[in-house]
């Protein structure tokens, strides 16, 4: 088979030229990264269970009518997406305060917000990938103020889903981020939920015991990742049929 063509290589996937015009691939890697990569570390089976979690995500959301680039799962490691033109911000939902927001603004780790906070950073790894207001996104053309209603819009329809379904197996949806494409349908252009929603870019709380079950276990060297991961996977039922670590075979 003739090998496929690369377009980009990120932090935690691979993209592949799609096997049909207009589709691209994103194969989950294994690999973890913090605080602007100064922290890295391989962890086993992170991918798998990334593909198969923002599957699951991205086609609930399809099926409640907040669209997605998300086309089917390939394989293990493989999802068939829409290629899109990716807005340039990362888009930040919160619903209790942690992380930046509690350290930018002195608020208590877990502190429930008034109102879910809606925040736009610039995606730029050189520069950390900087809070942004809507002004300067306006005034540096990354997305219109069309967009941005719509941006909004699915931003929320997006925290309404995933809290409900969380709080349904027990799971607090802290915030999260979301990217967001362009596709175009013929002359029209409409945005689209992009790149992944899992453990990677969301914070999740157990709500009995408050251990959390996403990156931050990484971040904070809380303990086994994929065991999280997995957690989050097994009370969604969406773990993988086949085992991530092969039985010895005993004759
Ligand atoms: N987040 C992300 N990618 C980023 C930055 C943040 O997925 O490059 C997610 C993060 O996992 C959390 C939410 O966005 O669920 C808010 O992150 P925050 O601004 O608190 O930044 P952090 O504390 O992760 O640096």
């Amino acid at each position: 088979m003739a090998r496929r063509k690369k377009i980009y290589e990120g932090k935690a996937k691979i993209l592949y030229e799609g096997p049909e015009p207009g589709t691209i691939v994103q194969y989950f890697k294994d690999d973890a990264t913090a605080f602007n990569a100064q922290k890295k570390d391989v962890v086993d089976g992170k991918g798998v269970l990334n593909n198969r979690l923002s599957e699951f995500f991205m086609t609930g959301l399809n099926n409640v009518g907040v669209p997605t680039h998300f086309i089917r799962r390939l394989n293990m490691r493989e999802q068939l997406v829409r290629s899109c033109e990716i807005i340039p911000l990362e888009i930040i939902v919160r619903n209790f305060a942690a992380g930046s927001l509690s350290e930018r603004l002195g608020i208590e780790e877990g502190t429930q917000l008034p109102r879910p906070i809606v925040e736009y950073c610039f995606k730029d790894d050189a520069l950390g990938d900087p809070l942004v207001s809507e002004e300067h996104i306006a005034a540096f053309g990354w997305a219109s103020q069309q967009d941005m209603d719509d941006i909004l819009s699915l931003a929320l329809r997006v925290n309404d889903y995933l809290s409900g379904v969380m709080y349904g197996v027990g799971i607090k949806l802290v915030d999260f981020k979301i990217e967001i494409g362009r596709v175009y349908d013929g002359d029209f252009q409409r945005l689209v939920v992009a790149d992944e929603i899992s453990p990677d870019s969301c914070r999740l709380w157990d709500i009995e015991s408050g251990r959390k079950l996403d990156k931050d276990v990484f971040r904070r060297d809380l303990g086994n990742l994929t065991d999280a991961y997995s957690e989050v996977a097994r009370r969604l039922g969406v773990l993988p049929r086949t085992p991530m670590v092969k039985p010895t075979l005993i004759n």
